[in-house]
């Protein structure tokens, strides 16, 4: 059976900013998590991120694309300065940048599985950054170097 990609466009409330996903994985296969820290909390964000599929980031109005830092500072938060969105986190590295994906800034899927409460390790900074390189999507385009 040959894999079949398939395109999903999420974009912010008021369409400034948003991603295209490319993904062999069916929506009822995604592991949804739902980070326990205090900026995923407040978005009661859904996110995913498929290894083996790959990200485009359109930002149609780059003037109102935020890149909120916090904490460690290590990832870039894509937020939405017209309406508030949060469309998902970015990890960068001289290897590459990949992402965590808001599922909530997606047209409604029925197929979408629960969310997991996930509370980030404390694992070191460094393993950290390792992980995200294995586990989260490839960036391909559309946030710059
Ligand atoms: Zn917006």
């Amino acid at each position: 059976m040959n894999a079949v990609t398939n395109i999903y466009e999420g974009r912010c409330h008021c369409g400034a900013i948003g991603y295209v996903l490319h993904t062999e994985k069916p929506p009822a296969k995604w592991t949804l998590r739902s980070c326990q820290c205090s900026f995923c909390r407040s978005h009661g964000s859904k996110n995913m991120a498929d290894p083996s599929g790959s990200v485009v980031f359109r930002i149609a109005e780059p003037s109102k694309l935020i890149r909120y830092r916090f904490a460690s500072r290590s990832l870039e938060f894509l937020v939405c300065s017209g309406c508030g969105g949060y469309i998902g986190a970015v990890h960068a590295s001289p290897r590459g940048q990949w992402a965590t994906l808001n599922t909530n800034v997606l047209p409604a899927m029925a197929e979408l599985p629960q969310s997991i409460p996930f509370v980030a390790d404390d694992a070191p900074l460094a393993e950290k950054q390792a992980g995200r390189e294995q586990r989260w999507t490839p960036v391909t385009a559309g946030l710059g170097g």
